[in-house]
């Protein structure tokens, strides 16, 4: 395995792969590596010549009073844990080596970033996709792996590669959970012990919600009202920023279940945001999970 610091010396080692026309399968990550991140790799490892992961805590998609600098830097082991994975380049940009000084071309969307976390983190959205749209570019990959755990980022990455001619294939892989069901998120780092257990309610929000869709009920906000009463009896004190039934296609709100949809929450535990979500449609059996 090999860490690069900067594009250029990535370039020259990715030349001789592409010469060959391998595929280069590409997972690109802020660090505080999990067992999420690790699924990444496993996948791309399992469908690619060479699999490239870049590590960037990106400064443009966290707001002014979000937690940028305090966001966990654990390179020693997340190197280790890529190791693991067979990863072949690992991409570690210096500060400084992404945003040129001047910098001034962003990559926006307008109607996917509009729902769910989009209005609670301006500015999330177009920083994500500005700095995705560098690394593809800097990579040049055959495919790229992201997460449903981060369901509407996935999508607006599949949105922006689609309309601006990225060559590559957007794979979505499932939310790897613990054994609770707590979605892993390097932000459970900073969940105290009691925190943790209070976090669980979002997974039981989203069963909830499974199992009242499976039973008939179509009323979306009586789907909503039922994962917030949840959030509220499990996690005292939590500030839930949203409990949506969206389109999973377009995000948009829906009033009644139909369809393929996206329970989607944001809630704030103590200081920490935590996301989850579940694809459900009312035709198939959603009591199982
Ligand atoms: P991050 O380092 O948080 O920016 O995440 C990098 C990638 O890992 C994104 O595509 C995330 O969606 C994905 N990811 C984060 N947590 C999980 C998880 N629990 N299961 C699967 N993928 C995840």
């Amino acid at each position: 395995m090999r860490v690069w610091r900067s594009a250029a010396a990535l370039r020259r080692a990715l030349a001789p792969a592409r010469r060959r026309g391998w595929s280069i399968g590409f997972v690109p990550t802020m660090g505080a590596l999990h067992a999420g991140h690790a699924s990444l790799m496993r996948r791309a490892r399992k469908s690619c010549n060479l699999v490239v992961v870049s590590i960037f805590v990106n400064p443009t998609q966290f707001g002014p009073r979000e937690d940028f600098s305090e966001y966990p830097r654990t390179l020693a082991r997340d190197l280790a844990l890529c190791r693991r994975e067979k990863v072949d380049f690992v991409y570690v940009p210096r500060a400084g080596e992404v945003y040129r000084p001047g910098a001034d071309t962003v990559v926006v969307q307008t109607r996917l970033p509009r729902h769910l976390c989009g209005p609670y983190r301006p500015g999330h959205f177009r920083g994500v996709m500005t700095v995705v749209a560098k690394l593809f570019n800097r990579v040049q990959p055959t495919a790229a792996f992201f997460g449903a755990k981060d369901y509407q980022q996935a999508a607006i990455i599949q949105r922006m590669a689609r309309d601006l001619d990225f060559p590559v294939r957007i794979v979505v892989c499932p939310t790897v959970r613990e054994k609770d069901g707590l979605a892993l998120s390097s932000r459970n780092a900073y969940l105290t012990p009691e925190e943790r257990r209070r976090a669980l309610a979002l997974v039981h929000a989203l069963r909830l919600g499974r199992r009242l869709i499976a039973l008939g009920e179509k009323r979306a906000v009586r789907i909503e009202a039922g994962m917030r009463r949840l959030i509220w009896s499990e996690a005292p004190g939590a500030s839930i920023d949203y409990a949506s039934v969206v389109d999973a296609g377009t995000l948009e709100p829906v009033r009644r279940a139909r369809g393929k949809m996206l329970l989607a929450l944001a809630v704030r535990i103590g200081k920490t945001r935590l996301i989850d979500n579940c694809v459900v449609s009312p035709s198939r059996k959603n009591l199982s999970s």
